[in-house]
């Protein structure tokens, strides 16, 4: 069998790979119910890095885990390669705000254990778990225990597990929100350099500059209902560097989407 390499360059295409229709979810809650999201649409290509950019209660968590198939949307659907979702979809690798490592299980066991519950065999997969350890800085470490780990080391793992079989789609939701800026700022760049040829990946964040950055298309969204008000492609070729950030055309996308939730209430201009 053949294990996916881990490539450093990927183009977007122009097929489409998820794609989301109509999607609304109402939350039933002791207090009434909550619009969680309303008519959602939208379509991401087969390789393209998607960022889902909102505050706080907007929906972005939700309208994750409607993908993931862990929710089920209210109306309109979601389809995956064409397929209608029905459960958590094949080739989908996940990294959430903390990490889920176990404390149990040295860092290489804790990246195979995807092998594990795909039923596959782990003795295919050790080498490519030790180059995304390598390729994450994590060299060495293998053999430690989560709790041996700093913050930020320990959510480089938890993405080296998510992208060991491959995946053709990965949701990460806040990945590196609990970080000092420094790491995060790595990761970044080690999330960029970690593409694995053709995967889609849609990423959520409430940072401006961390969705710049990352993405091809960033999908900005407001809440009361949860919705989006906008959707910006980002025209930066790749690799991108962190100096771009100090670029005029990067400040006047953060401008831009400054704007953009200033129009929808979201951001109140300050007094002048
Ligand atoms: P975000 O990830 O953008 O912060 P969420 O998707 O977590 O937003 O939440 C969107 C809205 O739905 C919020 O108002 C939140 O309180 C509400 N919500 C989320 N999950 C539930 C739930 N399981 N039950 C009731 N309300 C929920
Ligand atoms: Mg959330």
């Amino acid at each position: 069998m053949t294990v996916p390499k881990v490539a450093v360059n990927r183009a977007p295409s122009t097929l489409p790979h998820v794609a989301i229709a109509g999607v609304g979810k109402v939350y039933d809650s002791p207090r009434g119910a909550v619009e969680a999201l309303k008519d959602i649409n939208l379509v991401l290509h087969q390789g393209e890095f998607v960022s889902l950019l909102g505050p706080s209660g907007c929906g972005k968590s939700t309208l994750l885990k409607i993908v993931a198939g862990l929710v089920s949307a209210s109306t309109g659907e979601v389809r995956i390669s064409g397929e209608s979702l029905a459960g958590v979809p094949d080739g989908l690798g996940m990294v959430f705000q903390r990490d889920v490592l176990l404390d149990w299980r040295n860092i290489l066991d804790n990246v195979l254990l995807a092998v594990e519950f795909k039923d596959l065999k782990r003795r295919d997969y050790e080498k490519r778990a030790r180059d995304l350890l390598q390729l994450f800085g994590l060299a060495g470490y293998e053999h430690r225990y989560p709790w041996e780990l700093s913050g930020g080391m320990r959510q480089r793992a938890a993405i080296c597990r998510a992208l060991l079989t491959g995946p053709e789609l990965l949701l990460m939701d806040e990945p590196f929100g609990a970080l000092d800026a420094l790491t995060r700022d790595e990761l970044n760049l080690e999330l960029q350099r970690s593409w694995t040829a053709g995967n889609t990946v849609l990423f959520v964040t409430h940072s401006i500059p961390e969705a710049i950055f990352l993405s091809d298309r960033i999908v900005v969204m407001a809440s009361r209902p949860g919705r989006i008000v906008e959707i910006l492609g980002i025209d930066f070729t790749r690799p991108r560097e962190l100096k771009l950030r100090e670029e005029q055309t990067f400040s006047a996308y953060s401008r831009q989407i400054r704007q953009i939730f200033e129009a929808h209430g979201v951001l109140h201009r300050a007094r002048e």
